[in-house]
């Protein structure tokens, strides 16, 4: 299945001619530029090795997903400016960027940011532009936009979630959900990398409140916005498998609380 590119991926405007590819292409104004700024909508903050993180976004300009990169990994530090944390999902925020750096294969979205400039806040979206923003984005049958490989983040449009469980696996605390996207296909048990998920979690147990996951649920499936954020991992074992990377309703699910609340709370860090 070819992929065919119609829109400049920095700035959004048509491309002279359309040109084949899975990565975005940039335009030959955008080539020319030295570091730029984004706004971008805050999606995802998820759990990765050695006490990094990810951020991944939505790109105002052109609605395509962003994920900003730093060549040395990225720290939980960055999403905060002091106290407050500017990187909060549906934060919109400003970034600034080097270059783009796209794989061929599904990760299509990175983007290399300049460390030196610190994200700046803009505002955090109302309920009902968050809904636009996710009546836009959200597709509904997974597997179906896995397919051409031209994309590793997705916001599915939810059916139910089935399950969720916690588990210890090789000595690390682990989550996984089970659902159905709105299509109907099932996904069995996806491993969560949504910090906050992870958080809120932990934080339920630390309290024994061992019922989380059937109240969960229940908010969840009942709330008439329910979709799951789903990220494909980079090749592993010669397969890009699947993680949750967010659980998002509107109203918020966790009541707009950011991971670091739960975390305050624990008194320790994931
Ligand atoms: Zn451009």
């Amino acid at each position: 299945m070819s992929v065919i590119q119609n829109f400049c991926i920095a700035c959004g405007q048509q491309l002279t001619r359309p040109i084949i590819s899975n990565a975005g292409v940039i335009c030959s104004i955008c080539g020319r530029q030295g570091l730029f700024r984004k706004q971008i909508i805050i999606t995802g903050i998820t759990q990765m090795n050695h006490g990094n993180i990810c951020v991944s976004g939505v790109d105002l300009k052109t609605w395509r997903f962003v994920r900003p990169l730093f060549r040395a990994g990225l720290q939980r530090d960055f999403t905060l400016d002091g106290e407050t944390q500017v990187i909060s999902h549906f934060n919109l925020v400003e970034i600034e960027f080097k270059h783009y750096r796209p794989e061929q294969i599904h990760h299509t979205e990175d983007w290399i940011i300049n460390e030196n400039f610190a994200p700046k806040f803009i505002k955090h979206l109302s309920n009902q532009e968050i809904i636009n923003v996710l009546n836009k984005m959200a597709i509904s049958d997974l597997n179906q936009a896995i397919q051409p490989q031209d994309k590793s983040l997705f916001i599915v449009k939810a059916k139910r979630i089935l399950q969720i469980w916690d588990e210890i696996s090789f000595g690390q605390f682990k989550v996984r959900i089970t659902f159905i996207d709105h299509s109907g296909h099932l996904h069995s048990g996806i491993p969560v990398k949504d910090l906050l998920t992870l958080c809120f979690i932990k934080y339920q147990k630390s309290v024994n409140n061992n019922n989380y996951s059937n109240e969960l649920i229940r908010v969840f499936n009942a709330n008439a916005n329910r979709y799951i954020r789903i990220g494909l991992t980079r090749q592993f074992h010669g397969q890009y498998w699947k993680q949750v990377t967010a659980l998002i309703t509107v109203p918020d699910l966790f009541n707009g609380n950011s991971f670091s609340f739960y975390e305050n709370k624990i008194g320790n860090q994931l």
